[in-house]
């Protein structure tokens, strides 16, 4: 950016100014003076006023932050919660069971991993109502919430209607888009898979996903045992859902059944 004095300068106006302090911009540590400087022409031609240059660096930034949350209202547009898990944060999670707390524990840790650009894979799995829907979904809050990062929550049972809805022409979105998001996403979570009613679609489908998301951060819940999985899903779904997970990222989750009684 061209300075104010350079152009008064070069147009033969040498600019009365006094530099007052150097502070560094808190932002990028570049320096940044302040000039108390005189006023050429207008209506306060003469007078004397305090100038602060700006860092770039700020704006850029402002730039960034913009497109960010663009892109995060479209996130949480693509990402449809139902009513009763809306309310869902880790910190209103209960764990009744060891493995609930191990459960948060790893939530944190997945968490750290997803904000430092790190690939996360994990996998809660076990019977239903222990709120692994409840700890997605309070991992995709805190990551968009304290991070910023962009954390797409997709039911497995209601996309199949999510996909069909998209070649409809009033659609907010295109398949592509959805897909674009589902592989652009800093994080991509997958809740309630086996519930969707398996067809040799939804299999394709789950498919094409889970090759969209290989080496980029993967959540997954079940009510599925590992086994079930890859009976109903085969080898080559299986591998794909469980791809860099070591024993630790699968996690089942046990406990008291009351759970969603007891919160929701
Ligand atoms: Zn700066």
């Amino acid at each position: 950016m061209k300075k104010l004095s350079d152009i008064f300068e070069k147009r033969g106006l040498a600019l009365e100014r006094e530099l007052v302090k150097v502070e560094k911009c808190q932002n990028c540590d570049k320096e940044l003076k302040t000039f108390r400087m005189q006023i050429i022409g207008g209506s306060r031609n003469g007078e004397w006023a305090t100038v602060t240059e700006e860092c770039d660096c700020i704006l850029a930034q402002q730039v960034l932050e913009a497109v960010n949350r663009t892109k995060l209202k479209f996130f949480r547009e693509l990402s449809i919660l139902n009513q009763s898990i809306k309310q869902a944060t880790l910190e209103n999670y209960i764990p009744n069971h060891e493995s609930q707390i191990i459960a948060i524990k790893k939530a944190i840790e997945f968490i750290e991993k997803v904000s430092k650009n790190k690939q996360a894979r994990m996998i809660y799995y076990g019977e239903s109502g222990l709120g692994k829907s409840h700890l997605a979904v309070g991992i995709e809050k805190l990551l968009e919430d304290k991070f910023y990062k962009t954390a797409l929550f997709l039911e497995v049972p209601t996309l199949k209607q999510m996909v069909k809805a998209s070649w409809t022409k009033d659609s907010n979105y295109s398949e592509l888009e959805l897909m674009k998001a589902v592989s652009e996403a800093d994080l991509l979570i997958l809740d309630d898979v086996g519930a969707e009613g398996i067809t040799p679609w939804t299999k394709e489908l789950l498919f094409t996903i889970l090759n969209l998301r290989l080496s980029k951060s993967l959540l997954v819940t079940t009510n599925l045992s590992l086994s079930e999985i890859y009976m109903e899903y085969g080898p080559k779904i299986t591998d794909r859902i469980l791809e860099n997970m070591s024993k630790q990222d699968m996690l089942k989750v046990e406990g008291n059944q009351s759970y969603r009684l007891k919160n929701f």
